[in-house]
């Protein structure tokens, strides 16, 4: 299989590397290798180049160039962004949310265990916040706030330029994990007043392996990587030169296609949607519609494991996930969904699709064929189906209507 023969529907995972974004990145894998820190003229215009993209990458969120870390990934951002935030406050407390990407979680987990005290903050079954909670949750021991933007598994948009002013008022340093934006919200840092802000440039068309860290001017720093000057000495580690300029030139793009991702984009995942909800029976959206990234799509399939469904659509050439990548190969349900109330079985049945600029109507007709009778028949065979003569665990209370969701029909006793 390879990016010809694949229906690709795991944008929110990984995205494929665009073609310009190669040609940028190329020069310097073959003509321009020097370090950009060596004191010669060869050396000094690969820094510049390093200096052009961090421009780009601070352009795409309304940063200036010098409040722009380069680092190896949105994982790197988070856990830099938290530990920066403890380091320099001294303090020992962090709110963050149940339904954070594990590039959060697993550090706070880690912090915890050390001591640090932490707030994990419900959502509600739309998968929304409540503000008044994270006011709450502030206290003269919280050094840093962490929410994401918006959520890799259902889509879900947090009203960050609201947590932000929460913060100030409270005068906490408030981090955004925006690693699922860029490309499909406009970002601007200064509008939302966000104190340092995460991005993974594999989620714009760009390679794997760099990140970067926004942080505001003024805020004081501790590194995470601690080694040599670069990045003005907020991170050491010679610079990833190739995927540095490729990010720069990824952002330009990025900016470019947040159009198309709000309109045609979002209109095909619109319809894949609807015509999902209204041809499989039993099939619900997960999350809040809006606000909600303009590609993502959380679906659950009653009676049915995402596992099979994933195997099945893969024979016919589709990539989609369960949820989070990074989680994929866990036997647990998603915390994300469970956060939000569905039971693990409900949970172990959803289906994340997240399109992007490079899905055709075609890929959608295509997917529309395919998932429906995949799932009858999954279903037809499934002993968590109420129909299926094996089943003895469930029963169905017959005349509720479809809306009401399948989990409040279904009475388990195993
Ligand atoms: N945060 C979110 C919301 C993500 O979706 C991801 C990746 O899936 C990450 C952080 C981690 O980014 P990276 O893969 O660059 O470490």
């Amino acid at each position: 299989m390879n990016t010809k023969t694949i229906r690709y529907f795991d944008h929110n995972a990984t995205t494929p590397v665009a073609r310009e974004v190669v040609e940028s990145m190329l020069p310097y894998l073959t003509d321009y290798w020097g370090n950009p820190s060596s004191a010669y003229g060869f050396a000094h215009q690969i820094a510049a180049a390093v200096e052009e993209a961090r421009e780009k990458v601070a352009g795409l969120i309304g940063a200036e160039p010098k409040e722009v870390i380069f680092t190896s990934c949105g994982t790197e951002s988070n856990n830099t962004a938290i530990h920066s935030a403890l380091a320099v406050s001294g303090k020992r407390h962090v709110v963050t949310t149940a339904v954070e990407h594990s590039a959060t979680l697993k550090y706070c987990q880690w912090l915890e265990k050390r001591g640090y005290a932490i707030t994990y903050l419900p959502v509600d079954k739309e998968g929304k916040l409540d503000l008044h909670q994270v006011e709450e949750a502030i206290g003269p021991e919280t050094g840093v706030v962490s929410i994401m933007w918006a959520n890799n598994e259902t889509g879900v948009v947090f009203p960050v330029a609201d947590i932000a002013r929460i913060c100030q008022s409270r005068n906490v340093l408030f981090h955004t994990d925006a690693v699922q934006v860029p490309g499909k919200l406009r970002i601007d840092v200064k509008e939302i007043g966000v104190d340092m802000l995460s991005l993974s440039a594999h989620k714009l068309n760009a390679p794997k392996g760099i990140g970067m860290l926004y942080v505001k001017k003024r805020t004081r720093f501790q590194p995470y990587i601690i080694g040599g000057h670069q990045e003005r000495g907020r991170r050491g580690g010679t610079e990833n030169v190739a995927n540095i300029v490729a990010f720069g030139r990824a952002a330009e793009m990025a900016v470019e296609r947040l159009h198309e991702e709000n309109t045609r984009v979002r209109s095909l995942r619109d319809r894949m949607e609807s015509e999902l909800v209204r041809r499989i029976p039993h099939c619900r959206r997960n999350g809040a519609a809006e606000p909600r990234l303009p590609n993502t799509s959380n679906l659950s399939f009653d009676f049915v494991e995402a596992e099979a469904v994933l195997m099945l659509l893969d024979q016919v050439g589709i990539c989609a996930s369960s949820g989070s990548a990074c989680t994929t190969g866990s036997l647990d349900p998603s915390h994300v969904l469970t956060a939000m109330g569905l039971s693990p079985m409900q949970a172990r049945g959803s289906l994340r699709l997240s399109l992007g600029c490079n899905n055709t109507e075609d890929d959608v007709e295509y997917l529309l064929e395919h998932l429906p009778p995949i799932i009858q028949k999954l279903r037809d065979i499934s002993p968590l189906n109420p129909q299926h003569p094996d089943n003895v665990g469930y029963h169905v209370a017959s005349s509720r209507g479809r809306d009401e969701g399948a989990s409040a029909r279904l009475s388990t006793n195993v």
